[in-house]
């Protein structure tokens, strides 16, 4: 049963700062003021976020700067995400190589089978399109439900299988799932400034769509806040595209050269075997591990994961060790759908 909390006090904070020329904008950690530039957390590499906010919170202008923080391609990755564009027939003479992470935009009315890819000689699908790039659904919970459902085995094997008669075949779709919705039907549950008109029966209807196990494999669940003017006018100067990116790529460049030997390039790719290997955590950090567990009531799957976005902070900060900071914060980005999701 779902227990709609009305007066629901969110975690997280996506503060949007929009300077006179250009849009740039920093994902924030809850602190009251609009943020304070050194505990802002960019984007996690290679996670999967849901971003949820009231219409014209700017969730999807959030996902389509992403690509501009994101670390460069390395000439690997760019053959990958070139070949699988070559297989779909999506190169020409002007664009004969890719070397730009992919961003990806299905619409919500888009089939299943685009979605993974298929067809009698199966091709490969926005999932694998979206490899080593960003793939972004935006009104998450209009996509049909089948459609979710594949992103299963993509989102945890980083692959994805399209099983035809005659064959079965295999293409890589490890990417950045971007999903957004809005917190209810009629968009303003939350809203500080509009009244939401929906019953607690319409928002369980709507937020039940996604499924417990897609929303289990969801990192980060983010309420994205509409931007205030006195934020606008800020003087306060916010960190730029340029400048998180440099940050971006720092951590990258630990995580390639971390995993060298293992052949995967980020902490995402990280398997299970190998976390107590390449994430280790101190007392402290265990022990609230474990008590959010028994609190969240959160599975094994969801352990995995916050170990590894933890990682990715501890990276961001350039600290070598997963400290009860980093690991507290990556809990706390999970709490989110624990109080709207019931
Ligand atoms: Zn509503």
């Amino acid at each position: 049963m779902i227990k709609v909390n009305k007066k629901l006090k969110y975690p997280s904070v996506v503060v949007l700062f929009c300077s006179k020329n250009h849009m740039i904008f920093t994902l924030c950690i809850n602190r009251k003021k609009p943020c304070n530039h050194k505990k802002t957390t960019t984007v996690y590499m290679y996670s999967t976020i849901l971003m949820i906010g009231t219409p014209g919170s700017g969730k999807s202008m959030l996902a389509s700067r992403l690509p501009t923080i994101l670390p460069d391609l390395t000439f690997e990755e760019a053959l990958e995400v070139t070949k699988i564009h070559s297989i779909a027939g999506l190169l020409n003479e002007e664009k004969a190589f890719i070397n730009t992470r992919p961003f990806r935009t299905p619409h919500h009315s888009t089939s299943t089978i685009s979605l993974a890819g298929g067809g009698r000689v199966p091709k490969p699908g926005e999932v694998s399109l979206a490899h080593n790039g960003v793939l972004f659904l935006d009104e998450f919970p209009e996509f049909n439900k089948s459609a979710l459902e594949i992103l299963r085995q993509p989102i945890e094997d980083r692959t994805v299988t399209i099983s035809r008669v005659n064959a079965t075949i295999t293409y890589p779709s490890d990417f950045m799932l971007i999903a957004a919705m809005n917190p209810c039907p009629c968009g303003y549950f939350g809203d500080k400034k509009h009244h939401c008109t929906c019953t607690t029966a319409q928002i369980h209807k709507y937020t039940s769509k996604i499924s417990g196990p897609i929303l289990d494999r969801i990192d980060l669940h983010i309420f994205v806040e509409p931007v205030e003017y006195s934020q606008l006018t800020s003087n306060e100067k916010a960190e730029s595209s340029a400048e998180i990116k440099k940050r971006v790529n720092k951590a990258r460049k630990i995580q390639v050269e971390r995993y060298k030997e293992l052949g995967i390039y980020s902490n995402a790719s990280l398997d299970s075997q190998d976390l107590n290997t390449y994430c280790k955590l101190d007392d402290t950090a265990k022990k609230i591990l474990e008590s959010a567990f028994t609190k969240l009531g959160l599975s094994a799957r969801a352990y995995t994961r916050i170990v590894k976005v933890a990682r990715t902070i501890a990276d961001l900060a350039g600290e070598e060790n997963i400290s009860f900071e980093h690991i507290s914060e990556a809990i706390q980005f999970r709490t989110l759908d624990r109080q709207i999701f019931g």
